[in-house]
């Protein structure tokens, strides 16, 4: 029986990416040059199903960095000369902040409260780039686009950078009220880490702060389908095959199964008394990260689900003794979601 990974990242691979590394490899897709023709047809084939996936209009530019920590430092260098604002729900946006501050930014941040929505928010003057986390890995908290939307609404000179790190490619952004996004590819693709998918409004792709990864250089290279450094060959032609293999199955149908994948286990956790989602406010509730608060028990918990080859996530940073994290992407099929149920059913 082989394991499955629940965790949020990296995570089980989509069930196509083992067939498609086989292929890659047959066809040298490793030791092919970065600058050669071969390779322009392969980026152009990722952009391409990156674009369909996510309805990404012709106003949006798309480009490669190796992680979604970096693309979070690239924005801020190109994007922000004094400060950013933060909306604070968990340790990804956090660590966004803290990264303009150890740049020197005068960046300021709010945690968010649950009670009030987000778009309540008084944006501070001067303010050069709103950042949100749409979905908060750390602590499940999933902010509605509607909200972002009217964010952009009430101030709409002010570019808005979104971290769709974990909630693309379920997440039906309306690009006309975001400026910026990425996401990273081992988690909602179900790929190897070490890509991040970068989407900047053509406005602001000639933005020209740092190296070899300034807006100007990386998006001039972008339009020849092309990188400026050797980046990850392998995982751009996974993106090319697993955007193809997706929009397949058709979006509207991953995204419908996410919601009733996510509504089975948190019906599952409201009513057994192994835990409890820690979110209790639905509107808030992330569909792809579901956490749940199992009282001090998490190691116990992970541990006895690895017994039956199933591998779940423990808490992030100061709860990891106390949650449980379940991936729930594209990936994790309806049946593989209702092992793991009968799992937890049977933990004693
Ligand atoms: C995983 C994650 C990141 C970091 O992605 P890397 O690819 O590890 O750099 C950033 N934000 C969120 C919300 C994440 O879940």
């Amino acid at each position: 029986m082989t394991i499955i990974y629940f965790t949020p990242g990296p995570s089980q691979l989509f069930p196509t990416a083992q067939k498609h590394i086989q292929q890659a490899l047959k066809d040298d897709i490793c030791s092919l040059s970065h600058r050669s023709n071969s390779f322009k047809v392969i980026y152009k084939e990722a952009v391409r199903g990156i674009r369909k996936l996510l309805t990404i209009p012709d106003t949006h530019e798309i480009a490669f960095l190796s992680s979604s920590l970096e693309a979070m430092e690239r924005i801020i260098e190109n994007m922000v000369i004094n400060k950013s604002f933060h909306v604070i729900d968990g340790a990804f946006s956090q660590k966004w902040y803290d990264m303009t501050l150890s740049l020197g930014k005068k960046s300021l941040s709010t945690t968010l409260e649950l009670s009030k929505p987000v778009n309540s928010l008084t944006i501070p003057k001067h303010t050069e780039l709103i950042c949100i986390t749409h979905n908060e890995t750390s602590t499940g908290i999933m902010i509605p686009l509607s909200e972002i939307y009217r964010v952009k609404k009430r101030n709409p000179s002010i570019p808005i950078a979104l971290d769709v790190v974990s909630s693309a490619p379920y997440a039906a952004i309306d690009f006309k009220y975001i400026d910026i996004a990425f996401f990273s590819v081992q988690k909602g693709l179900g790929l190897p880490a070490g890509l991040s998918i970068l989407i900047v409004n053509k406005r602001l792709t000639q933005k020209s702060v740092g190296s070899y990864h300034a807006f100007k250089e990386l998006f001039k290279k972008s339009v020849d389908n092309q990188t400026p450094e050797t980046p990850n060959v392998l995982d751009i032609y996974l993106v090319a095959q697993v955007t193809k293999d997706m929009l397949k199955k058709r979006i509207q149908a991953i995204r419908l199964e996410t919601e009733e994948k996510a509504d089975m286990l948190y019906n599952f956790f409201e009513t057994c008394n192994i835990g409890r989602p820690f979110i209790t406010d639905k509107k808030y509730r992330s569909s792809t990260t579901i956490v749940i608060d199992v009282n001090n028990k998490s190691e116990q918990i992970a541990g006895l689900l690895k017994k039956k080859r199933m591998i779940v996530g423990r808490g992030y940073g100061e709860y990891k003794n106390t949650h449980i994290r379940i991936a729930n992407f594209p990936q994790h099929s309806m049946k593989m979601m209702k092992d793991l149920i009968s799992a937890f059913r049977a933990l004693k």
